[in-house]
């Protein structure tokens, strides 16, 4: 069945357009060097193994389960993406245990119990604490005025924090440019060089505020198509 996971040619060169001109829209906004993962949730496998083909070597997933699938689905096929992968999504305690080993950065932490588990599984792993920007219920992140205690206990865990991550809120990019900013100043005052901001829609608000990393799917990888019973 390996046809099934062999990337397309056409949808590599699709994927590769799209990334040189979103690198070129970040170079007219910084010199900085900003990591585009691309966010690849709510695809097939062979959209990832495409992705990789063109040129991201940075792969986002937000659910353990699909994630898990389909490396599977590409080991199944020979296919081994020599790619980061990079856990996005809100993540359950219980998820953990299956995903050491696999993700290499985990964007998502925002709880100590979270932490506390990622530490026991996958002791000094490199992660972000997610702060809540949008306020809204469901979005996971931390109150922002508690990211200072949970980059601690990150930290006393034996976890190597690196970083902020957050998402801006629904609607109007513009809407995103105070909550990037406070989040930057944040990282700053914490010592903590990346700052994982902004997504398809408002990704160049998210440079302009000091992104060090953006999460990009659909405006690389196209539309999600819509998500089924889980
Ligand atoms: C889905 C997702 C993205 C990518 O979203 P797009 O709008 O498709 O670019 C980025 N970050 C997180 C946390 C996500 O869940």
């Amino acid at each position: 069945m390996s046809h099934r996971v062999a990337p397309d040619p056409e949808l590599t060169a699709t994927i590769a357009a799209r990334l040189a001109q979103l690198r070129r829209r970040i170079a007219e906004l910084t010199d900085r060097d900003v990591r585009i993962v691309a966010v690849t949730k709510g695809h097939p496998a062979e959209v990832a193994a495409a992705a990789f083909e063109a040129g991201c070597v940075d792969l986002g997933e937000s659910y353990a389960q699909e994630l898990l699938a389909k490396r599977r689905e590409l080991a199944e096929a020979g296919i081994e993406l020599p790619v980061r992968w990079h856990f996005v999504g809100r993540l359950q305690s219980n998820k953990v245990r299956q995903l050491a080993g696999v993700v290499d950065l985990w964007q998502s932490v925002d709880r100590e119990s979270l932490a506390r588990e990622i530490a026991r599984r996958a002791p000094g792993a490199r992660v972000l604490v997610q702060l809540d920007l949008a306020g809204l219920p469901g979005r996971g992140g931390c109150p922002p005025e508690e990211g200072p205690a949970l980059v601690r206990a990150c930290r006393d865990l034996g976890l190597d924090v690196v970083g902020l991550m957050g998402v801006g809120p629904p609607g109007p990019p513009e809407l995103s440019r105070e909550p990037f900013a406070r989040l930057v100043r944040l990282a700053d005052e914490l010592e903590l060089p990346e700052r994982s901001i902004g997504m398809s829609g408002d990704v160049e608000v998210a440079v302009e505020a000091g992104a060090t990393m953006v999460r990009v799917g659909s405006a690389l990888v196209g539309p999600r198509p819509p998500r089924g019973p889980a």
